[in-house]
C-alpha cells in the first residue's frame, strides 16, 4: 500500500527531489556548493517577494522562530504576540523563556485577530519593541491579515515578525510590500521538500536591530549567517543534500508559477470544504475571509468520530490526515492541501471517508 500524506506538513516529496537527495555528497566550502547556494538564495528572494537577503539555516521551523527572538530583542523588551492558536502560543513560550515581557493577545481557536486591539496595544505601549504573528496558524487553519499589521508598524521602530512556515508558497505573500521585518519559513510545508531546512528574511530595520540584541546565542547568531551568506556559505556545515534539493524544488515552483500553485491550492481547499461539509462536518474557521489555502480544518460530531476516521484512513488506505492539537486533539480533523496533491487525490480521500462512515 502506497502511503500518502494529506497533512499540513510534512508533505509528499516528488520523486525527482527524492532522487537528488541520493546523489554524491559535495563539499560546502567549495565552488559547486557556492553556485547552488547562491542560486537557492536568489530563488528564495523571489518566493518571499523581497529585495533583501533570505538566509538558510539547518533546523526545523521552530529554530528560526527562536532565531527571530534571540537576535532582534534583549532581555526585558516588551513585545506583543498575536496568538490565535498553538503556534502563536509557541512565540509566547520562546519569548518568555528569554525573559521578554510578553503581551499575549490571545484569541479563541478558529478566530483571527481584531485590528482595533492591536492599534490599542501599540498606542498604549510606546515602549513596544516587537509584534509576532503567524500568517497561517496551522493548528486552526486561520490565515491572518499580515498587511494590516505591517501598515501599523512600518513607520515605527516596532519589529514585525511573521511566521510564514505553513503559509509560504501556497498563499500569496509579499515581504517588502507588506512591510514585514522578519519572516520565518520551513522546508517541509509548501516547498515540497523534506524537513530540515528553515529560512529567515530580514528587513533593513531588522538588520539594524541585530546590533542591539543582548540575548545569548551561538549556533543561531544571525550576524554569523549574514557574514557567511555574502560568501555563498553557511557558518557551519549545513544540510548540504537538502540545499541541493531545495534549489531544484524552488526552481520547479517558480517555473510552474506561484500564482498557479496558489490558485490550485485554493481549488483543492474549496473542493474539500464542499465535500466535507456535505458529509456533515462543520468548518472550524467560520469567517470565510480568514480561511487559508494551507489546510482545511473541520470538526467531527457523534456520527463523525475523527480519531476513528483518521485511524481507518491510515490503516486501510495509507492516507495520513492530521488531528487537532491541544484541547482540540480529538475533535478536529486537519487536511493539508500541500504537497502536489490533485483533485483526484482529494476525491480518493473523500471516497475513503465515505466508505469509513457508511
Ligand atoms: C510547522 C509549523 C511550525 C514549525 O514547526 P517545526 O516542527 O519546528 O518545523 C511553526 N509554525 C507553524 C505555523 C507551523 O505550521
Amino acid at each position: 500500500m502506497d502511503k500518502k500524506l494529506f497533512t499540513p506538513g510534512p508533505t509528499n516529496v516528488p520523486v525527482e527531489i527524492r532522487e537528488l537527495l541520493a546523489n554524491d555528497m559535495i563539499h560546502h566550502r567549495l565552488g559547486d556548493f557556492k553556485k547552488i547556494f547562491e542560486s537557492l538564495s536568489d530563488k528564495l528572494k523571489q518566493i518571499f517577494k523581497t529585495k533583501e537577503e533570505v538566509l538558510t539555516v539547518t533546523s526545523s521551523g521552530t529554530g528560526v522562530m527562536e532565531m527571530s527572538i534571540v537576535n532582534l530583542f534583549s532581555k526585558g523588551d516588551k513585545v506583543a504576540v498575536i496568538n490565535v492558536g498553538n503556534f502563536g502560543k509557541r512565540f509566547v513560550e520562546i519569548a518568555t523563556v528569554y525573559g521578554l515581557k510578553v503581551i499575549d493577545l490571545k484569541y479563541g481557536w478558529g478566530e483571527t485577530y481584531n485590528l482595533d486591539d492591536i492599534k490599542k496595544v501599540i498606542s498604549e505601549n510606546p515602549d513596544l519593541k516587537g509584534i509576532f504573528m503567524q500568517y497561517s496558524e496551522t493548528s486552526t487553519g486561520v490565515l491572518n491579515n499580515v498587511k494590516a499589521i505591517g501598515d501599523l508598524t512600518k513607520d515605527t521602530d516596532i519589529i514585525l515578525t511573521v511566521d510564514v512556515i505553513s503559509a509560504l508558497v501556497v498563499n500569496p505573500f509579499e515581504f517588502d510590500l507588506w512591510n514585514v521585518d522578519c519572516a520565518v519559513a520551513g522546508s517541509q510545508k509548501g516547498f515540497l521538500l523534506p524537513p530540515g531546512l528553515a529560512f529567515i528574511a530580514l528587513s533593513q530595520k531588522a538588520i539594524k536591530a541585530l546590533d542591539h540584541s543582548d540575548l545569548p546565542k551561538f549556533y543561531f547568531d544571525l550576524k554569523k549567517y549574514l557574514a557567511s551568506h555574502k560568501k555563498g556559505q553557511n557558518p557551519y556545515t549545513p544540510a548540504i543534500g537538502l540545499i541541493v534539493a531545495a534549489e531544484k524544488a524552488c526552481q520547479d515552483l517558480l517555473d510552474e508559477g506561484l500564482d498557479k500553485v496558489q490558485s490550485h491550492n485554493r481549488e483543492l481547499k474549496s473542493y474539500l470544504e464542499n465535500e466535507l461539509t456535505a458529509l456533515g462536518f462543520d468548518l472550524f474557521v467560520k469567517d470565510e475571509d480568514a480561511r487559508g489555502a494551507t489546510l482545511v480544518s473541520v470538526i467531527g460530531n457523534e456520527n463523525l468520530n475523527v480519531p476513528m476516521i483518521r485511524k481507518e484512513l491510515e490503516n486501510k488506505y495509507g492516507f495520513s490526515v492530521a488531528g487537532g492539537q491541544a484541547d482540540y486533539a480529538n475533535v478536529l480533523m486537519r487536511v493539508g492541501c500541500l504537497g502536489k496533491l490533485t483533485i483526484k487525490d482529494m476525491e480518493e480521500l473523500v471516497n475513503a471517508i465515505k466508505e469509513i462512515i457508511k
